[in-house]
């Protein structure tokens, strides 16, 4: 019979709910008996404390067991108003419970019965009141007594509906949720029952309660992840890949760079070598923080693969860096004396089709040994003679679908990932499952910290005046701001109107440009080209220069309303300056005056330290802002807080390990349900292609 009662059917289905019900439950995204049975309470409330003894509780909500001593009356001090009053008895105390334009309650409670009242004590003249409480007579109480729910709510249901239809959703269907985590782990862990945990978490009887369902849920979250991001990340190691070898050629190169490679660097350099060498495909992920020099390991690797006989590709997030890069590259090229064997292509978006036809065939005949580009590289239509390594810069922009699409281009090519969100080695793991981790924790020496200050716009005068003398001693600068154009509705300056007022104003006798991501990449180019070249002294930018833009001689950086960044992006923005050996300043213009903007300002006044202020966005934004985790298709996790529960986090990881050990197919009985779970995740992930055999 259970079939004609499954969980999946539509929420109309629970009694109670009807076509208006439902409609209003689609709102909070709820339209299957299922979902109402996962929507869990925001919050609780605890009335579980009677009070015998009222004094020292005026103003306070109470909960207390009374007898009703007579009939309640009615009053209309004047039309539309009717006040019902009810008298109690609490001891030797008459208190008076008070609801408006309730009329039906009159002689809704006998004289002698016993109720249980939870709300507001007051004082009102001689009266003690309570005004429109909570009664429930005595031995038929939901509430009262009890921890009750408080669910996120909808206009038109109302706190005590969506209780009663989650309850009638539960007595329907409770019953058929199966269990996810294998028996033996419930016993050895004495994890709470799925269903009790559900139970548990709708109606806790005690905070231990919730607190132990809560943790099951816990458990269960990153068993299924750390499963599945094991799963995954087996089928990748047993990929086989190209041994890229270039008798050592590269290594001799690294002595003639313009630079010496800091000790991490070199480090980081070594691991990617040695992938790429082996006969194992590389996965590998370099984290180091703006400015700590990824870009050049990305192209001594590139040219390692070059001067094996293989092509490469590196995928930028913006065209603007794609060109970039492509610059910086051809320099290197000339340096090391190479630009005659290492033949290097651009690709973008912005590209006349026949260009890129053109270029598109130089790839496939293999003439082409290194090719740049934004997106556009991971169109249908482009393909490789020989491509053995895959570098993506700023990962943290790059869905997994679109990196997995490029690398079916090639025979397994080892793949190379570039970021400067800095996370938890642990964090990184779980978000980057499948990769091994390198980490650059060293900057370039001579770099001068930048100072950052914040600032509000009446001083904007002086902050020009320092600016200008900026320039007149070499420096270049950005400035940047949230909008392009200026807009009604909030009172953000736009870039627009910021460039044109500096040009007749403050700036009147310097060189200003304006970039911004409307214009076509050509124009962009242009720019970017013209400040790096330092034919421009001040560019007025929207966020299209977040992500590695590389002038080493601007120094300054002012952010107008720099409260409507997130901190991670202001921290990513500020690390276009202090790239060379000035002094180097952020100027965060922020007029908005909350606490909160205060603070979060501070953090970025305070350190420097990528880590310290990741964490500290994702206590304020949560884990798929800051991280791009959603870019990744990891659903945003319900219960695990990662920096908070890294303890669990370390826990669960052993225990998949030692599943994994033992039944690496998850093909034992007691396993079947996990796997059930995993396969759903690894779908999620668009993984769905990764077979457990
Ligand atoms: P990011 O890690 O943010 O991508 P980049 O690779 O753009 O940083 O490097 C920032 C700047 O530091 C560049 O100008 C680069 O040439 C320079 N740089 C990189 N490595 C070193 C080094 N070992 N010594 C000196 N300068 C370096
Ligand atoms: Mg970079």
């Amino acid at each position: 019979m259970s079939d004609f009662h499954s969980i999946s059917d539509d929420v109309q289905y629970v009694k109670g709910i009807g076509p208006n019900r439902a409609k209003l439950l689609k709102k909070l995204d709820i339209e299957t008996v299922e979902d109402l049975i996962y929507f869990f309470p925001r919050d609780y409330q605890d009335l579980r404390k009677f009070s015998h003894d009222l004094t020292g509780m005026l103003d306070e909500r109470i909960s207390i067991k009374v007898e009703v001593l007579d009939q309640a009356v009615v009053s209309r001090p004047r039309r539309g108003l009717s006040i019902i009053k009810q008298r109690v008895i609490l001891g030797d105390m008459i208190l008076y419970l008070v609801w408006f334009n309730q009329d039906y309650l009159v002689g809704k409670y006998k004289p002698g019965e016993r109720l249980n009242v939870s709300g507001k004590f007051k004082k009102i003249g001689r009266e003690l009141q309570i005004s429109s409480p909570i009664v429930e007579k005595e031995g038929a109480t939901r509430t009262i007594g009890k921890i009750s729910p408080i669910y996120r709510l909808t206009k038109g249901i109302s706190n005590n509906v969506l209780t009663k239809l989650v309850k009638n959703a539960l007595d329907r269907n409770l019953k058929d949720i199966d269990e996810t985590i294998p028996s033996y782990l419930i016993e050895k862990y004495l994890l709470k029952s799925k269903k009790d945990a559900i139970s548990a978490l709708h109606h806790p009887k005690s905070n231990e309660d919730l607190e132990e369902a809560i943790y099951r849920f816990k458990f269960e979250e990153l068993l299924v992840l750390q499963s599945a991001l094991l799963v995954y990340k087996r089928a990748n190691n047993e990929a086989i890949g190209t041994k890229i070898n270039d008798d050592g050629r590269t290594g001799s190169l690294i002595e003639k760079l313009p630079f010496k490679l800091t000790g991490a660097q070199n480090k980081v350099i070594e691991e990617v070598f040695s992938d790429m060498e082996s006969e194992k495909k590389m996965n590998r992920l370099v984290q180091g923080d703006v400015g700590s020099g990824k870009t050049i390991i990305a192209f001594i690797s590139m040219i390692k693969a070059s001067l094996a006989g293989f092509q490469s590709a590196l995928i930028a997030p913006t065209g603007v860096l794609a060109s970039q890069h492509f610059d910086s590259l051809n320099e290197l090229l000339k340096l090391l004396k190479i630009d005659n064997e290492v033949k290097i292509a651009l690709l973008t978006g912005a590209m006349k089709k026949s260009e890129k036809d053109i270029l598109k065939d130089s790839l496939v005949s293999g003439e082409i040994d290194i090719v740049i580009g934004t997106h556009a590289l991971i169109e249908e239509d482009v393909f490789f003679k020989s491509i053995a390594l895959i570098v993506t810069d700023e990962q943290h922009r790059f869905g997994v679908s679109q990196r997995s699409k490029l690398e079916m281009k090639g025979m397994n090519p080892d793949v190379l990932v570039m970021s400067a969100t800095p996370i938890p080695r642990t964090l990184a793991l779980i978000i980057y499952g499948d990769l091994d981790i390198s980490i650059i924790d060293e900057l370039p020496p001579g770099r001068v910290p930048i100072k950052t200050f914040m600032i509000n716009s009446t001083i904007l005068e002086r902050m020009y005046g320092f600016i200008r003398k900026n320039i007149d001693e070499g420096r270049q600068v950005y400035i940047v701001c949230p909008m392009i154009e200026e807009n009604e509705d909030f009172k953000l300056r736009s870039a627009e109107a910021i460039y044109e007022e500096l040009r007749a104003d403050e700036l009147k006798d310097y060189s200003l440009a304006l970039l911004h991501g409307k214009m076509t990449a050509l124009e962009k180019d242009e720019v970017l080209r013209d400040f790096y070249n330092g034919k421009i002294d001040v560019l007025v930018s929207t966020t299209v220069i977040e992500v590695g833009v590389n002038v080493p001689n601007a120094n300054i950086m002012s952010i107008y309303d720099a409260d409507r960044f997130g901190l991670s992006q202001l921290h990513q923005l500020r690390g276009r300056v202090g790239r060379g050996n000035y002094e180097s300043f952020c100027i965060l213009i922020n007029d908005n005056r909350s606490e909160i903007s205060y603070q979060r300002m501070k953090i970025l006044e305070s350190t420097n330290d990528g880590f310290k202020i990741s964490e500290k966005d994702f206590e304020l934004r949560g884990m798929g802002d800051v991280f791009g985790t959603r870019q990744h298709g990891i659903p945003d996790l319900r219960f695990v807080n990662l920096f908070e529960d890294m303890a669990l986090v370390k826990e669960v990881e052993k225990i998949c390990l030692e599943i994994f050990e033992e039944d690496p197919k998850l093909n034992l009985q007691e396993n079947s349900r996990l796997k059930k779970e995993v396969r759903k995740f690894l779908k999620k992930l668009e993984k769905d292609n990764i077979s457990f055999n």
